[in-house]
């Protein structure tokens, strides 16, 4: 039975920076994720504290929500059997050096903070970080 699911994608500044956005939406795309919507945009630290308050307690918070405003980033809306675990599947363990080869942090990632990519990591975490980037 299919489980179509859609989930949120996040190229992070430091792999636009290195121009990597069209590689990176390749590996979704050979994945057989269908990227919906997709937008370049260059958030404030207003709206990264936002998006990351479900951190907000944990001790790399400030750092995080000032790194995600510090550059034009990438926001997907994907499509796929299952995307939400799917994409977490492609993008492997939060901190590079975890992570299996093969998956996007491993190839791209430079650190933990640094890892390239943001996936929802929940159904319902989708839905909410969806609806804060593509709500209308
Ligand atoms: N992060 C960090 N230091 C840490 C843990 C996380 O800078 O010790 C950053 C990292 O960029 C990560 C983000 O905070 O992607 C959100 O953390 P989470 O635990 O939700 O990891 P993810 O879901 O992104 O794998
Ligand atoms: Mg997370």
């Amino acid at each position: 039975m299919s489980n179509i699911e859609q989930t949120l994608s996040i190229i992070k500044p430091d792999a636009v920076e290195r121009n990597l956005q069209d590689k990176i939406k390749s590996e979704f795309i050979n994945n057989d994720f269908e990227i919906v919507e997709e937008k370049k945009i260059h958030i404030s630290k207003d709206e990264a504290e936002i998006f990351y308050k479900v951190h907000e307690s944990k001790p790399f918070y400030k750092d995080l929500c000032e790194y995600l405003s510090s550059g034009p980033i990438v926001v997907m809306r994907l499509q796929k059997d299952n995307a939400v675990l799917e994409n977490r599947k492609l993008m492997g363990a939060t901190n590079p050096k975890d992570a299996d080869d093969g998956t996007l942090r491993k190839k791209y990632g430079i650190s933990i903070d640094k890892n390239s990519v943001h996936g929802s990591d929940s159904v319902e975490n989708a839905k909410i970080e969806l609806d804060f980037f593509f709500k209308d």
